[in-house]
């Protein structure tokens, strides 16, 4: 297994939207298990293959659920995501403030859809499928954004874009070619 880069806002293959997976092989398999031993070395809580450079529909999670106690851990391949409405109002920092290992060092606060259903297959090609709310339900739309091609710091409000872009300008996440390498550079949110 290998821990991959991370690549940073600004690189391509961040911006668009990932490809469908076709085949269901050994080296699907083995893309999965570097990317959940990426995501332990990052110390994030989800991570999707566009963030180590592989613009395809592949996320992993590993995760408390707080709000059905239990730990949580799996991949999602080619999902569909149903999601209710995003509530109105501003997003509050102690409660809605969002991270991605792609955008390093930096944490935004958003609204978020409270409940999701997320279906669509692991790395043999069975159908999986998770209802999940709150935090839980945060971190599934993050992930299934980022195969889309959207961060999360594109869809802040516009008093939280503006502070994002300054940041954006100060830390270069503007251009591609940044990266940074989980476990072995130092940790970017301090974990
Ligand atoms: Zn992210």
């Amino acid at each position: 297994m290998t821990i991959h880069p991370i690549v940073v806002y600004g690189e391509p293959v961040l911006h668009r939207k990932a490809e469908k997976v076709e085949a269901f092989d050994a080296e699907l398999a083995e893309l999965i298990e570097d990317m959940f031993e990426t995501l332990a070395a990052s110390n994030g809580v989800g991570l999707a293959a566009p963030q180590i450079g592989v613009g395809k529909q592949i996320f992993v999670y590993e995760a408390d659920d707080e709000v059905a106690g239990v730990r949580r851990r799996g991949v999602f391949v080619n999902p569909i995501l149903v999601a209710s409405k995003i509530p109105q109002g501003r997003p509050s920092i102690e409660d809605e403030s969002e991270g991605c290992l792609s955008v390093p060092a930096l944490d935004f606060p958003l609204k978020r859809a409270n409940k999701v259903t997320v279906n669509g297959v692991d790395g043999t090609g069975a159908s999986v499928s998770l209802t999940v709310e709150g935090w839980f339900a945060r971190i599934m739309q993050h992930e299934f954004d980022h195969l889309q091609g959207t961060l999360y710091v594109d869809r802040l409000d516009a008093k939280w874009s503006k502070k994002w872009k300054r940041a954006q300008r100060e830390f270069g996440y503007n251009e591609p070619g940044l990266s940074w390498l989980p476990g072995t550079d130092e940790d970017p949110f301090g974990h």
